[in-house]
């Protein structure tokens, strides 16, 4: 069996993490160690899908509520404008692989993409 996810603990309250918001299958908290002024994780409750590419092949809709819960929380937590970022396996720096999308705002290092 594989591990519960760090993301499935904190939805399940085993780790303390202020959910911010959430849709009926989508929640976002603030990412733990922020690399821009705002640095948010919108997550699928579910952890079947281990990164975007098995998300949209498996569940576009649900991606499509990612990308929504991303834009409602770039408007209540900045001007709406967001850097969206799904890193893709271990070589791309993903770490949790429990689909989650990165949503970065504020004032924005043109340089860094993460
Ligand atoms: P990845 O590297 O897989 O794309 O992103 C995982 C993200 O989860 C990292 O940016 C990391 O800082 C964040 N993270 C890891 N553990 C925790 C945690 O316990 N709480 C929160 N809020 N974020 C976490």
């Amino acid at each position: 069996m594989t591990e519960t996810s760090i993301f499935t603990r904190i939805l399940e309250g085993e780790i303390p993490s202020e959910i911010i918001a959430e849709t009926e299958n989508v929640f976002a908290i603030r990412d733990i160690a922020p690399k821009a002024p705002v640095h948010l994780l919108v997550i699928p409750k579910t952890a079947a899908y281990r990164d975007v590419v098995e998300l949209a092949a498996g569940d576009p809709a649900l991606l499509a509520e990612v990308v929504g819960l991303a834009h409602t929380v770039a408007a209540e937590h900045a001007d709406g404008e967001f850097r969206l970022i799904f890193n893709t396996g271990a070589g791309a720096g993903q770490t949790v692989f429990h689909v989650h999308a990165h949503v970065l705002a504020g004032d924005l290092d043109e340089k860094s993409l993460n």
